[in-house]
């Protein structure tokens, strides 16, 4: 029976009748509106939830319901006490498990009329309310592992024997995950502002509360039962996710610092998953961008997290992104895939290691940072975070200069990141979260290419690694030979490809070339740990070849202030057999570029 706290089910499946026969969202809104009043606040949230489907936000992970088609043939076979076969038949016949379930439930609902059933003591049916069919509906999916099968099975019939016709046909479409009504997340918003508040103009608050705290039954349990005003107060919560802000994008460096007033950050922009992380004492949570819950995919993450945050409570966002975790190297997005692909989390963790670049924090310690300008967010991120190779903020600079822009965006790309994110640091720089707009501006390489042949460069200096590698030479600069100046020009820094073995020789191979300074015939801008007399040559390949700042290949000729390079360098082989000047010459990466440049056009 309900009690004042819970509703007939009958209730909510009528509802749900009225809402299928229509498409109109102004219809919609007005049954929902309707809905919603007569529904008691405590459980306004269930009611929710039932309506899109499901028993809770995606985020809260609550597993699906495991059953299967043929499951609920059998589940409806029992509780209608009809062999399985002549259930398939109507299945075929009707297309829908749902209208099975119906029509065999008002048959039987008329054999019980008829006395039948409770003169051999099989009648007594009790109301269902939305709590019992919720709960049970719960314990459905929660019922996992051995077992489990006879528990569900137990469970679904023993709710569609107390259905009445119109309640089983949505019981069972909830299970089978085929209640599409079309009630979307923006049209329960406009309900909810008009039921419990003072109609559209109320929206705007609902929407703000669900944008920071991203579960509508929640939002909706607070304004039934405190009205819509209270939701202005709303903040963040650990443990809810918060809608996450958006990008816009242009293609001029000059059109996007006028758009984000004149100077800002520009910060590189990672080719990685993001993560919304979320900290509460020793608990963490790690949101994606589309809000599902992927603490279980990064332990690692998770560790950095309760190691590096020093607040009691925050919410901190940033990209996670696969390196090499001896030279911090960023690697493809592709990498980060083939760890998600992985079943056995600890193994693809070893395999393919990431680092966090923290580019926001939206609450600290009860403190709602969103509504602070991103300058306040940004000193608030670096004040409770410990930095490490593997835990640190983006890299960034603040300019107000395109130049200055170009030369960090080249160096972004050719340090493997995707491009940079321009975001605006002025008064009103809030965290606007769920909306896209022009706070922050992506620039992205508008093109992708890739490098089809290897080219053989020069090792002309070294860096220690770090990690296993470290003390050991672990990434070598590497340069193309110039023949017309006869001198040796960097193309990029590798640091992938190397096996152990490698490693482990790389010392003793380069001891009889190591130089106290640059070699007379070495024209660089970066600064090695070490420098080499031009010597060894090395096969290498790359994603494809880009512009840099930092690389003095081909320097000027395509850009001013920029060389080429290569993304993503990988070593193949050494080749001893050729001497320093059998090199790739610079001319001839340039005539690379060029083509790679030439068949980015054609393929537009
Ligand atoms: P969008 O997320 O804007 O809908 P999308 O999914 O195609 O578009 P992108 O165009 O690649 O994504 O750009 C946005 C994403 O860039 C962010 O969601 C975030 O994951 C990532 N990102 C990487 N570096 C940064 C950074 N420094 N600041 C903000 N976002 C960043």
């Amino acid at each position: 029976m309900s009690s004042t706290h819970d509703m007939p089910f009958k209730q909510l499946v009528e509802t749900l009748d009225r809402l299928e026969r229509i498409s109109a969202r102004t219809q919609m809104t007005v049954i929902l509106v309707n809905l919603f009043k007569q529904t008691p606040p405590e459980i306004i949230d269930k009611v929710i939830y039932l309506m899109q489907g499901k028993l809770g936000p995606d985020w809260k992970d609550i597993p699906n319901f495991g059953v299967s088609e043929k499951f609920l043939v059998k589940a409806i076979s029992l509780s209608y006490k009809k062999p399985e076969r002549e259930v398939l038949e109507l299945y075929k016949k009707l297309g829908d498990l749902g209208l099975v379930a119906e029509k065999l439930a008002s048959e039987s609902g008329a054999s019980q009329a008829a006395g039948l059933m409770s003169w051999i003591g099989g009648g007594g049916k009790k109301e269902l309310t939305v709590n019992e069919v919720y709960n049970t509906l719960y314990r459905v999916a929660l019922a996992q592992g051995e077992g489990s099968r006879d528990i569900k099975i137990r469970l679904v019939s023993g709710l569609l024997s107390d259905a009445d016709p119109l309640e089983a046909r949505y019981i069972v479409r909830i299970i089978e995950g085929r209640l599409r009504l079309g009630v979307g997340d923006a049209t329960v918003l406009d309900a909810l502002a008009i039921a419990f508040g003072e109609g559209v103009k109320d929206r705007p608050i609902v929407e703000r509360a669900y944008n920071l705290r991203a579960d509508l039954g929640h939002i909706a349990k607070i304004c039934a039962s405190k009205g819509v005003k209270v939701l202005s107060d709303v903040k963040p919560e650990v443990g809810i996710p918060i809608r996450p802000m958006l990008a816009e994008r242009l293609s001029d460096p000059v059109e996007i610092l006028n758009k984000i007033g004149g100077e800002g950050l520009v910060e590189y922009k990672y080719d990685g998953e993001r993560g919304q992380i979320h900290k509460k004492g020793n608990e963490i949570y790690i949101y994606s961008r589309r809000l599902e819950n992927i603490t279980r995919m990064y332990p690692d993450v998770k560790e950095m997290a309760l190691k590096y945050i020093k607040a009691e409570e925050a919410i901190v966002e940033g990209e996670i992104v696969a390196v090499d975790p001896e030279t911090m190297e960023l690697r493809p997005f592709q990498e980060l895939m083939r760890r998600k692909r992985k079943h056995d989390i600890h193994i693809a963790m070893k395999e393919v290691p990431v680092a966090v670049f923290l580019f926001d924090t939206m609450y600290v310690n009860g403190e709602d940072l969103t509504v602070k300008p991103l300058p306040e967010r940004r000193s608030r991120l670096e004040s409770i975070i410990e930095q490490t190779p593997e835990w640190s903020i983006a890299t960034y600079i603040k300019t107000g200069d395109p130049d200055e822009f170009m030369k960090f965006f080249m160096k972004a790309v050719s340090e493997g990141a995707e491009g940079v994110m321009a975001k605006a640091i002025h008064q009103d720089s809030i965290y606007r979260a769920g909306a896209r707009g022009w706070l922050w501006i992506k620039f992205k390489r508008d093109y992708k290419s890739e490098m089809i042949d290897t080219v053989d460069l020069v090792a002309v200096g070294g860096f220690y690694g770090r990690g296993r590698r470290g003390g050991k030479i672990g990434t070598l600069l590497m340069a193309a030979y110039d023949p017309e100046t006869d001198t040796f020009k960097t193309v990029c820094k590798v640091g992938s490809g190397f096996t152990d073995e490698d490693l482990d020789k790389m010392y003793s191979l380069f001891e009889p070339y190591i130089i106290p300074h640059k070699h007379p015939r070495v024209d660089s801008i970066i600064k090695p740990d070490l420098w080499f007399v031009p010597a060894k040559v090395a096969e290498i390949i790359g994603a494809e070849l880009t512009l840099s700042p930092l690389h003095t290949c081909c320097w000027n000729r395509v850009r001013t202030g920029a060389g080429i390079s290569i993304r993503f360098p990988r070593f193949i082989r050494w080749r001893d057999d050729k001497s320093p000047e059998d090199a790739t010459t610079t001319q001839e990466l340039l005539e690379m570029y060029m083509r790679q440049l030439k068949k980015i056009e054609e393929a537009k």
